[in-house]
C-alpha cells in the first residue's frame, strides 16, 4: 500500500473528533509531501536538527502544523518555539516556566500538552500525578502557553488491559485538573501505531501515528 492508501484507510476508521498526527521522524520530506497531498496537515517530529531542513524543503506548504513530540531539552526551548506550533512533551515546571518566558519575549502563544507519567518509570519523562497536581497553580501563571492537553506514552510490556487502564487514568487526570484549576484540559494526546485503538476507546483526541502510515523506520531511507 502507498502512504496515501494507508492514510485513507486509517482515516475512515477514526471518529471525527480525533486528530491524526502523522509522526514523520526519520521520514523524508518527499514522503511528508505525499502525506500532505493525502490531506494530512499535522506532523509530529522529535528531533529539531532533523526537522529544520525538512521544514525548509516543505516551506511551500504553509498550512502544515508541526508538533514537537520528543524530549524537550531546556537549551533547545527557543528553537523549538521558533519551529513548532504544538509542544506535546512539556514535562516539568521549570521547562514550562522557561517556555512561558521565552514565548512572551517572542510574542508567540504555543499550544501545549503536559507530558504525564501514569505508571512510575524512572527511565521515562513526565510529571507524576501527585507532582502535577501540586504544580497546577504555578502552571496557571504560565499564561503565554495555551495549555490544552495531557500527553502520555505507554511504558513497554503492559498487557492490553493495563494499557487501557493507563489511558483511562490519563483521561481522569485531565478531568481532575480541569475541576481543580483554571486550566481547561480538553486534549488527550495518546495512542501510537500499536495502541491507538485503545487510546481512542479511552477518549484520545490526538493520536500520533508513525509506523502504520510510513512503514517501519528501520527500513526507511
Ligand atoms: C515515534 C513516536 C510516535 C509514533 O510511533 P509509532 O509506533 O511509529 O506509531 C508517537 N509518539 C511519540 C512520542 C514518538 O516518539
Amino acid at each position: 500500500m502507498t502512504i496515501s492508501q494507508r492514510i485513507e484507510k486509517i482515516r475512515q476508521s477514526l471518529p471525527v473528533n480525533v486528530r491524526l498526527i502523522a509522526v514523520s521522524k526519520q521520514v523524508s520530506a518527499a514522503a511528508i509531501r505525499e502525506a500532505y497531498q493525502a490531506g494530512i496537515r499535522d506532523f509530529g517530529e522529535s528531533r529539531l536538527q532533523e526537522m529544520i531542513p525538512k521544514q525548509e524543503q516543505l516551506k511551500d506548504l504553509p498550512d502544515i502544523c508541526w508538533h514537537f513530540i520528543g524530549h524537550l531539552q531546556a537549551n533547545k526551548a527557543k528553537k523549538v518555539l521558533e519551529h513548532f506550533q504544538w509542544l506535546h512533551s512539556v514535562d516539568n515546571l521549570s521547562l514550562a516556566q522557561r517556555l512561558n518566558r521565552l514565548a512572551t519575549e517572542m510574542e508567540l502563544s504555543p499550544q501545549v500538552c503536559l507530558q504525564v507519567k501514569i505508571v512510575n518509570d524512572p527511565n521515562k519523562y513526565g510529571w507524576e500525578i501527585a507532582e502535577l497536581l501540586q504544580d497546577l497553580s504555578a502552571l496557571e501563571q504560565c499564561q503565554q502557553l495555551k495549555i490544552q492537553g495531557l500527553m502520555t506514552i505507554l511504558p513497554v510490556g503492559l498487557s492490553e488491559s493495563e494499557q487501557l487502564d493507563v489511558f483511562y487514568k490519563t483521561n481522569e487526570l485531565a478531568q481532575k485538573i480541569s475541576q481543580r484549576s483554571r486550566l481547561s484540559i480538553t486534549e488527550l494526546s495518546m495512542g501510537m501505531s500499536n495502541d491507538y485503538h485503545l487510546a481512542i476507546q479511552a477518549g484520545a483526541t490526538m493520536i500520533r501515528l508513525g509506523t502504520i502510515l510510513f512503514g517501519e523506520r528501520a527500513l526507511l531511507k
